[in-house]
């Protein structure tokens, strides 16, 4: 019989709400949340039997406890640690990459070697047969046992090792149990800690064990109970891969791979997988989930997915964590790092749940497409693995191992004589898409596939007709006309005109700089959507030329009576950053001297108003940008030398590198 059964014949009225508590009391009992978790939830119950059912208190309460039950406490997955089988399902599903997936390894490989080893158990006694009796019964389980015959040795030990548990008296001379506890959940915050309690333990005492959610056992020990104790904290331990360890960020642009690293990870160690976006949270409540003062009240979108999952340890990929919007309500980056830090995450409060969630168990990564806006604090928990996309080579063979196979069989496909040329994957590569990851080249795939099927099911035979080899010209039949002319290498020389590389989030790019100058007032005019940065080095390019005609061979007095326009067309593209300088002081010289510059020399590099060459960012996205557009020369700084050098082979191939001190070592190279 429920709490709240048995109403009198006056409470007909409100049967149904009766029953209705007494199967949330029901549920709430059998959902195993953590005692104090189940106090609250009680206590809600006690508080909703005396509301008013029609309330809106009554609802919220109602939908409240509702959600409580439901969460999975208790449900988790257990984990595969088996690394040869993780390491075939990355290289199964990812074709290169080699450097990432044996980062990934080596970080699964930490955790599950931590909890390989012996669990190392403290005894603090101090009372010598105690001590003695513990050690023997815990080695014999094949635990590694340290004891401690007084608090300040304690101290000591815990120091300078790691323990997993703890198992201490409390009443000691000088330094007692409750600091020893102290000092190791500040050293090891998810230690497991057992106290040893006499009879004469202060009510005191026993509360404030209680409330840090420790375990207490009371003298003369039960050595069943405490190999039972200790099992269970150890238990908790090894299941809990999540914790610990710096935080994996997958870094790089659009369709590199993140997401689908990830859904790896997951899979190989049999973890739900979940993928919470970022872009443009800008409210912390969206993390941290609303208070329930309203009926339509959530929790946050961590607590939510968890909820979704039915799994406490599911993998979270946090989505473009550099997309997080600052500006908004709360500070985001904040409830962010509470949720990643270990330190405080085992026991998260989301508000709307208003009572603890354990998020130690979750392995969390995240994703940006550039460090360049992740706050500091977040910047510095995160180990950047960099994923700076795909070379033409790399993407024809994953295009044909994996993104045909997969496209094919999601159109229903699978069962015909469906076939890709080489040339067909080549020439949708280059016409049309341009990125540095896979997405659209994916797009574009699976929108031929869907075309055939069309086919296939609009023929009489039921086969596609000669539609079962997809050629070039069937990718241009099927996808319409090329998309992609602006990432190619200039068709004409012309005087003004300098290729220049560029990078941005999508990848490296190549880009034209294009100057002119007319009668006018001595203006620099500057257009295509310029930050304040390119604009400076603009200005700067400009001086540096004035300042030193006579060494390049332009009249000192050329701006007089003119004005100089610097475009770069897409003009709607906003552009920033200093490493442009060099490419517009050749577009300047190439004009004043009215020499063409090479259409397959292309360059990146920052000039100072004295002349000096600076290193540029994004060299390897630039270079490949470069190679992709068919540029035969690339001039960068010689501070980039060591960058160039890091380059694997496959992706300087076919293409001259030149580095320079100064201006005046790469005229020669660029301008006709
Ligand atoms: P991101 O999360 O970086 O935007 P995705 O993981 O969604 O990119 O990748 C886009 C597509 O390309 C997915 O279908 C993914 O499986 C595929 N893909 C990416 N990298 C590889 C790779 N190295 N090998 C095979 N397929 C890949």
């Amino acid at each position: 019989m429920g709490f709240f059964s048995g109403p009198g014949d006056d409470e007909r009225e409100s049967m149904k709400p009766r029953s209705e508590l007494d199967d949330l009391q029901k549920a709430i009992l059998e959902a195993a949340m953590p005692q104090e978790v189940e106090k609250v939830a009680l206590d809600e119950l006690t508080r909703l039997s005396k509301a008013d059912t029609s309330s809106a208190e009554y609802t919220i309460g109602v939908n409240y406890l509702g959600y409580l039950k439901g969460l999975p406490w208790h449900s988790e997955t257990v984990d595969n640690l088996d690394m040869r089988r993780a390491a075939t399902i990355l290289d199964d599903e990812h074709h290169g990459l080699d450097d990432v997936k044996e980062r990934i390894l080596e970080h699964l490989a930490v955790k599950i070697l931590k909890l390989s080893r012996k669990p190392a158990i403290l005894v603090v006694d101090d009372d010598k047969t105690a001590r003695r009796n513990l050690a023997h019964v815990l080695g014999k389980e094949g635990y590694e046992v340290q004891l401690a015959a007084g608090g300040a040795e304690a101290l000591a030990l815990l120091s300078a090792k790691t323990f997993d548990v703890l198992v201490t008296d409390l009443k000691m001379d000088k330094v007692d149990g409750l600091q020893v506890v102290e000092k190791a959940v500040a050293v090891s915050p998810d230690i497991g800690v057992i106290m040893v309690t006499g009879y004469a333990t202060p009510p005191a005492a026993v509360e404030a064990i209680t409330r840090g959610a420790f375990h207490f056992l009371a003298k003369p020990l039960q050595l069943d109970l405490l190999r039972k104790t200790i099992k269970d904290l150890l238990l908790k331990k090894t299941a809990n891969l999540g914790s610990r360890g710096p935080l994996l960020c997958f870094v790089g642009p659009p369709g590199t791979g993140k997401t689908s690293l990830q859904r790896s990870i997951a899979k190989s160690l049999g973890r739900k997988f979940i993928r919470i976006s970022l872009a443009g949270v800008k409210d912390e409540a969206e993390i941290r989930g609303h208070r329930r003062s309203y009926v339509g009240a959530l929790p946050g979108r961590i607590i939510q997915e968890i909820n979704r999952a039915g799994s406490k340890n599911p993998v979270i990929m946090l989505d473009e964590i550099d997309k997080l919007d600052h500006e908004g309500r709360g500070n985001t980056a904040a409830a962010l790092l509470e949720v990643l830090d270990h330190s405080q995450n085992h026991h998260f409060l989301d508000h709307y749940l208003d009572v603890p969630f354990d998020l130690s168990w979750v392995i969390f990564i995240a994703t940006a497409n550039s460090t360049a806006n992740i706050p500091a604090p977040l910047l510095d928990r995160l180990e950047i693995l960099s994923l700076p996309g795909y070379t033409e080579e790399e993407k024809e063979v994953i295009a044909v191992k994996h993104l045909v196979p997969r496209e094919v069989d999601e159109a229903g496909l699978a069962g015909h004589p469906l076939e890709f040329t080489k040339e067909a994957i080549e020439k949708i590569i280059r016409d049309h898409t341009r990125e540095a990851g896979l997405r659209n080249l994916q797009r574009q795939i699976a929108a031929i596939c869907r075309k055939i099927a069309r086919k296939v099911l609009a023929d009489q035979n039921g086969v596609g007709g000669d539609y079962m080899v997809i050629t070039p010209e069937k990718v241009d039949e099927l996808l319409g006309p090329r998309k992609f002319y602006f990432d190619l290498a200039a068709v004409r020389e012309q005087v003004g005109v300098v290729t220049g590389l560029a990078w941005t989030e999508s990848g490296g790019q190549i880009m034209f700089l294009e100057a002119t100058i007319m009668k006018g007032k001595e203006n620099l005019l500057l257009t295509g959507s310029l930050g304040e940065v390119m604009k400076e080095s603009a200005q700067a390019a400009l001086s540096y030329i004035r300042s030193n005609a006579a060494r390049f061979q332009v009249a000192d007095d050329f701006f007089l009576g003119h004005d100089i326009h610097i475009h770069l067309p897409a003009g709607a593209i906003p552009k920033d950053g200093p490493s442009a300088g060099l490419a517009i002081a050749l577009a300047l010289l190439s004009l004043l001297t009215n020499r063409a510059a090479r259409k397959d020399v292309a360059l990146s590099g920052e000039l100072t108003l004295s002349g000096r060459l600076l290193p540029v960012g994004g060299v390897r996205e630039k270079v490949m940008a470069a190679r992709r557009a068919g540029i035969k020369k690339v001039i960068f700084p010689s501070l980039n030398e060591p960058d160039l050098l890091e380059l694997p082979p496959e992706i300087k191939r076919d293409l001259q590198i030149f580095c320079a001190a100064t201006v005046e070592e790469i005229v020669e190279h660029v301008l006709r």
